[in-house]
This record gives C-alpha cells, structure tokens and sequence, in this order.
C-alpha cells in the first residue's frame, strides 16, 4: 500500500475555569478550552490525522461528544484507543508533525513535553513527533483570545 498521509484539525473555544490541556500537557493559564472531553485541540488534531491516512473517518464517529464515557475523558487515552485502531488496520506510524494556533500563553519548555507524551502514546521515539506553535497575529478568533486551533499532519506506511 505504500506511505499514506492523513490531516487533522481542531478548535476550542477559550474559557474561564477549564483547565488548559495541549498534547497530554497542563499549561498555567487563567483560561482553558471548552469541550466535552478536556478539550485537547492538539490531540484532537493528531486523532484526525492519524484516522484520516488510515481512511478510518473522524474522530467525531469512534469517540462521539453525546456519548457520557467520554466526558472529560483523558484525550491522550483517546489518542491511544486510535493508534490501536490504526495498527489493527495494519499500518506502522512513522512520523506526525502539528501546528498550534495560539495567542498566548507561550509554550516554552512545554513544547517538548508535549512531543514526549505525544511520542509515548503514538509509540514513536521521541523525534517521531514535532509540536510548532503560532499565533493568530490579533486577528480572527485565535487572535481575540477566543479561542486556539490545532492542525496535524500523520505519515504512516502499509
Ligand atoms: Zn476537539
């Protein structure tokens, strides 16, 4: 079957009293993402994308926000419940890459804690995933601080 690409992408909304959860990481921020699960636009991102190269539709259809079992489900156990979807379906991950869109807080040392537990659940060593982030520039809704995007793309071969 040969190397097979998949993309993702996410967005939550920002919220007062939520937890700000990116990549299986707690950043200190006053604000954190709304949602059914915690929220994890990052791991979000990289559940589609990895669903997406292995043509195994969304994320919507295998963890379905109605369903109760998932409220603030952890979406690092999400992400694990995909990669072995995608394994059964015979394919090996190779690499993912993700995109951030964020106004603030920076990551900082964050980033690469992100990459380690992204790396861990997706089986891959630690260079196996990479975690860029930007910003919206002050304009549309990233850029109000209403709320941050995620986009992932996922290598796999069969
Ligand atoms: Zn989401």
């Amino acid at each position: 079957m040969g190397v097979r690409c998949g993309l993702g992408y996410d967005s939550h909304r920002l919220v007062e009293g939520r937890p700000l959860v990116l990549g299986g990481v707690v950043l200190a921020s006053e604000h954190g993402l709304h949602g059914h699960s915690d929220a994890d636009v990052l791991t979000h991102a990289v559940i589609d994308a990895l669903l997406g190269a292995a043509a195994l539709g969304d994320i919507g259809m295998h963890f379905p926000d109605n369903d109760e079992c998932w409220r603030d489900a952890d979406s690092i156990e999400l992400l694990r419940a995909a990669v072995a979807l995608v394994l059964e379906a015979g394919y090996a991950i190779v690499n993912v890459d993700a995109t951030i869109v964020m106004e603030a807080p920076k990551l900082g040392p964050a980033r690469e804690q992100m990459c380690a537990r992204l790396a861990e659940a997706l089986g891959l060593r630690p260079g196996g995933v990479n975690v860029k982030a930007t910003t919206g520039e002050g304009i549309g809704f990233v850029g109000r601080g209403e709320g941050v995007a995620a986009l992932a793309i996922a290598t796999l071969d069969g």
